[in-house]
C-alpha cells in the first residue's frame, strides 16, 4: 500500500516550494488537523527571502485554522470534530513565560530550535498539520479564514495594544498605525474595538490608505502627509501611541518623529531599520520603546471571543493552497490588500 500524501508548502534549500509530502499521524499528546484555512504573513517572505538558524525543510503556515480529524494517545478524543485555530508561539515549555502561556517571551528564545509552529517546525500551508494539542483554541463558528487570520496579523496587534492601553486612556488621546497590511489593518480594528482613541493609518499604498478607513480609521493618509495629520489632530502635541507595522528605516524615522513626549513608540515590523537610543536623540523625553513579539495564549482566547462579538472588521482574501507561489509573489509586490490565506480546495466551500 503507497504512503498516503499532501500537498505542503515548504521552506526548503531552494527558497519555498510546493511539494508533496507523507501525511503524518500524530504523536502522543498532538493532534492531526485538516487545514480549513493558513494565512500568508510577510513574515514567511522574511523567512524565505534569507538564512534562517532553523533546519530545513519544514512547512510553512503560522496562522492555522483546522478541524481536528485524528487525536493522538493522551488526547481527549472529545476533540474531533472540532473547528480550532492553533497558538503558534514555539517556547521550551518549561520555564516560567512558557508556564504562564507566553511561550512568545520563553526564556530561552535565542536557543530555541524553532520560533513557532510554520516557522522551524511543520506548519499549516498544507492539507493537514500535526500540532500539540494544547496549542489549540476553540474557534466554532467563526469563518475560518477569519479565524486563521486572527492567531498572528490579530493576536501580534492585540498584544502591541494590550501593552500600551495605559497611554491611551485620556479622551482625547491619539493612536498612529504605520502599515496598513496584514497586521496594521488588524491593529486599526482591535485600536477601535478597545479604546476611544482617534487613529490615523499610515500606509504608502492608496488602496490601504483606504483600507485603514473601512476598519475604523478616525484618518488615513501616505506617509509624506502624517506629520501634518498627527500635528492637526493632536493639535500640536503629537501622537500618544505609534504602532509601526514595517519597521523600516523611514517608517521608524516617521514614527519617532510623530510620538509625543512620554509616549509610546511599538515597533511590530522586522523591516530593517535602526534608530538610536540616545539622550538627547530622535526619540522625544519619557518615551516608551516596546518590540512585541507575538501574543499569549490567553490573549489568543481573549481576542476569538472578542472576535465573535463581532465589530472588527477585516480584510481577508482567500486563495487556493496551489496558488500558494503566486500569493507569496503578490505579496511581496504589494499586491494584496488586508490578508491573504491560503484554503486547501478540498475544503473551500
Ligand atoms: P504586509 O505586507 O501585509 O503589510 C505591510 C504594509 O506596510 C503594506 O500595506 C505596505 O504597503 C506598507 N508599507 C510598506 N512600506 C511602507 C512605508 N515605507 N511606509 C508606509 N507603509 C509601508 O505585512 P504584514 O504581514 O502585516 O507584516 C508586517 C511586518 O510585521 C513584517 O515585517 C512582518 O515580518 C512583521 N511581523 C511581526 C510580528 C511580531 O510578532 N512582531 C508578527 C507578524 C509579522
Ligand atoms: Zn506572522
Ligand atoms: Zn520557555
Amino acid at each position: 500500500m503507497t504512503e498516503p500524501t499532501m500537498r505542503a508548502m515548504r521552506r526548503t534549500a531552494a527558497g519555498a516550494e510546493l511539494v508533496e509530502i507523507p501525511v503524518r499521524a500524530p504523536g502522543t499528546g498532538q493532534v492531526r488537523l485538516a487545514v480549513l484555512a493558513a494565512g500568508v504573513c510577510h513574515s514567511d517572505l522574511h523567512v524565505v527571502d534569507a538564512p534562517v538558524a532553523w533546519e530545513l525543510p519544514f512547512t510553512l503556515g503560522h496562522e492555522v485554522c483546522g478541524r481536528v480529524v485524528e487525536t493522538g494517545p493522551g488526547v481527549d478524543p472529545a476533540l474531533l470534530g472540532r473547528q480550532v485555530v492553533v497558538y503558534a508561539p514555539y517556547g521550551c515549555g518549561d520555564c516560567a513565560r512558557c508556564r504562564d502561556g507566553a511561550a512568545n517571551y520563553c526564556d530561552h528564545r535565542r536557543t530555541l530550535p524553532a520560533a513557532g509552529v510554520g516557522l522551524g517546525i511543520d506548519g499549516g500551508m498544507a492539507d493537514e498539520v500535526v500540532v500539540d494539542a494544547w496549542r489549540l483554541v476553540s474557534a466554532e463558528r467563526l469563518d475560518p479564514a477569519f479565524a486563521a487570520a486572527l492567531t498572528d496579523a490579530g493576536l501580534t496587534s492585540f498584544h502591541a495594544v494590550s501593552g500600551s492601553l495605559d497611554r491611551l486612556d485620556r479622551p482625547d488621546a491619539l493612536a498612529v498605525v504605520i502599515g496598513v497590511g496584514g497586521l496594521g489593518h488588524l491593529a486599526v480594528g482591535i485600536l477601535r474595538r478597545l479604546t476611544e482613541a482617534q487613529v490615523i493609518g499610515v500606509d504608502s499604498r492608496p488602496e490601504a490608505v483606504a483600507l485603514a478607513r473601512e476598519c475604523g480609521a478616525t484618518a488615513a493618509v501616505a506617509p509624506e502627509d502624517a506629520a501634518d495629520a498627527v500635528a492637526t489632530m493632536s493639535k500640536g502635541r503629537g501622537a500618544d501611541l505609534v504602532i509601526d507595522c514595517v519597521g523600516a528605516q523611514a517608517t521608524e524615522e516617521l514614527a519617532a518623529s510623530v510620538l509625543r513626549p512620554a509616549g509610546d513608540l511599538v515597533i511590530v515590523g522586522s523591516g530593517g531599520g535602526a534608530l538610536p537610543l540616545s539622550k538627547p536623540g530622535p526619540l522625544p523625553s519619557g518615551a516608551r520603546v516596546r518590540l512585541p513579539f507575538w501574543g499569549t495564549r490567553p490573549e489568543l482566547v481573549a481576542l476569538v471571543d472578542l472576535a465573535r462579538t463581532g465589530g472588527l472588521r477585516t480584510r481577508v482574501t482567500e486563495f487556493g493552497l496551489d496558488e500558494a507561489p503566486s500569493v507569496f509573489d503578490d505579496l511581496r509586490r504589494g499586491r494584496i490588500t488586508g490578508r491573504a490565506v491560503l484554503v486547501p480546495p478540498a475544503t473551500k466551500s
